[in-house]
């Protein structure tokens, strides 16, 4: 008896707290993916932002103790500037995001953002100050306005449309039935990956944010719509700290700084035209990524032929 009623005890904990945090959907992330370990210290005060750099000091990470994952990474983001991350699918990319948003604490080194550890901040002011655009959003069986708006559910019609614009989703969404009052999800509307990723953005724009953390698609999207996504990430990323794990080219060739990364190490760093000149990992990264472009290009001519 005991024994489940631990769990069931457990269980309406999270749904009450999933309840009451539904205001935030980084906070249901955090609950969800809750590390028990991680939790404020009796001391943490609020974050203080000033430009909201971000520093990552000799930082070392693994999931088991038998594989470490991050085997030592430094980089700085400048307040304001863009850092992009890319490397092979499993190098540590998308660790380094969720170490920064502080979903498991680091085994060593420390990460700081305008000088104070995360580990000694409150996770409630470090979560309020970052906007995460993540590879796939999850939408609400709600309105279109409804997912928006989750970006700051306080935000007026008037607003909510302004990030629609800004985040490149307005004309879909004029196109829709019944425009920002249409249903989406399993009873309503179904919207693509490149659809969703804007709705994201556009709540990342009411939320307001210093620091961006953005972990783009990999999927192929078509190039019409991949130049949509991207204005509408270089605007919302202006004047912004920004973190972005970039699969595009045209994401990581405006980076200040492109980190590349490999099996959890920093395998070259600088900036597009430096890299290139190098002719290193990088350099045959974008090699092999245009012959698939070109195949794939050929490959299309051939089928208009027939
Ligand atoms: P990337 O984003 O560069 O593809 P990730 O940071 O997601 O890579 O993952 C790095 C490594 O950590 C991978 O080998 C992956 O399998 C492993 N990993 C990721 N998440 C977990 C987890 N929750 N538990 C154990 N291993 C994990
Ligand atoms: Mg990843």
């Amino acid at each position: 008896m005991i024994q489940l009623y631990q769990p069931l005890n457990f269980l309406g904990m999270i749904y009450r707290e999933i309840k009451q945090s539904l205001i935030d959907i980084e906070a249901m992330f955090a609950i969800l993916a809750r590390n028990p370990e991680v939790q404020d210290s009796p001391v943490a005060k609020p974050l203080q932002l000033k430009g909201a750099a971000i520093r990552f000091e000799d930082v070392r990470f693994s999931y088991d103790p038998e594989r470490e994952i991050l085997k030592g990474i430094s980089f700085e983001v400048p307040a304001g500037q863009t850092v992009a991350i890319v490397g092979p699918s499993g190098a540590g990319k998308s660790t380094i995001s969720r170490l920064l948003y502080r979903f498991y604490d680091v085994a060593s080194g420390r990460i700081t953002i305008d000088g104070q550890d995360i580990r000694n901040v409150r996770q409630e002011s470090l979560r309020a100050a970052i906007g995460m655009v993540p590879q796939d959003t999850v939408l609400f069986n709600d309105t279109l306005a409804y997912n928006i708006r989750y970006g700051r559910p306080g935000a007026s019609d008037a607003e909510v449309e302004r990030a629609a614009e800004l985040a490149q989703i307005d004309g879909f969404v004029k196109r829709t039935p019944k425009g920002y009052t249409t249903e989406v999800g399993e009873r309503g509307l179904k919207l693509s990956g490149g659809e969703k990723q804007r709705v994201a953005i556009a709540r990342t724009i009411l939320k307001d944010p210093a620091i961006l953390l953005l972990d783009e698609a990999t999927s192929a999207l078509d190039s019409h719509t991949e130049r949509e996504i991207q204005d509408a990430l270089e605007r919302v990323s202006r004047g912004r700290t920004t973190l972005v794990v970039a699969h595009r080219l045209s994401t990581v060739v405006s980076a200040d700084e492109i980190i590349v990364l490999e099996q959890g190490r920093i395998a070259e760093r600088g900036t597009h035209a430096e890299l290139m000149t190098r002719r290193g990992l990088y350099h045959s990264m974008w090699q092999r990524q245009r012959e698939v472009d070109e195949a794939k290009a050929t490959l299309s001519r051939g089928e208009d032929d027939l």
